[in-house]
């Protein structure tokens, strides 16, 4: 027998994927999104789905991204990283995967792939990973 947890915000909690974490508890994830056109990662503390912060972050682009379908409670954690957070996780893409001979920032990629088969965006793992030490302000709305 196939259990999903659906949650609030339409994301199964068993279908999703840990990239790593961060220092103070930040957790880079990959989730099965629905329809999504642009891909992006969520960077959580605490225990979903009402995490205690949560970030989007495009995978394409160094921009934040936001859930337009969401809740006005959700769409309100959309949070933003501070400069020491978007170094970290620069940094800890750039480096290599404690599993294999890829990098962090490819296992992420590959965690798209994997938990997003039916997404239109496939991504190499040879796509150039943006500066996430500077991620801008601009948002990118999606469903
Ligand atoms: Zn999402």
């Amino acid at each position: 027998m196939d259990i999903k947890i659906e949650t609030e915000d339409s994301h199964s909690l068993l279908e999703m994927a840990s990239i790593g974490r961060l220092s103070d508890e930040l957790v880079i994830r990959v989730f099965e999104e629905q329809s999504s056109i642009i891909p992006h990662i969520h960077l959580t503390k605490g225990s979903g789905p009402d995490w205690s912060f949560e970030s989007c972050v495009c995978i394409e682009y160094n921009k934040y991204f936001v859930h337009k379908y969401k809740s006005a409670v959700i769409q309100s954690r959309s949070q933003k990283l501070n400069k020491l957070q978007m170094s970290e996780l620069d940094s800890f893409l750039r480096s290599g995967s404690s599993i294999s001979s890829i990098t962090n920032w490819q296992y992420l990629l590959d965690a798209w792939n994997r938990n997003n088969v039916d997404s239109i965006c496939k991504f190499s793992l040879t796509l150039t990973q943006p500066d996430f030490s500077k991620i801008t302000d601009t948002q990118i709305e999606g469903v």
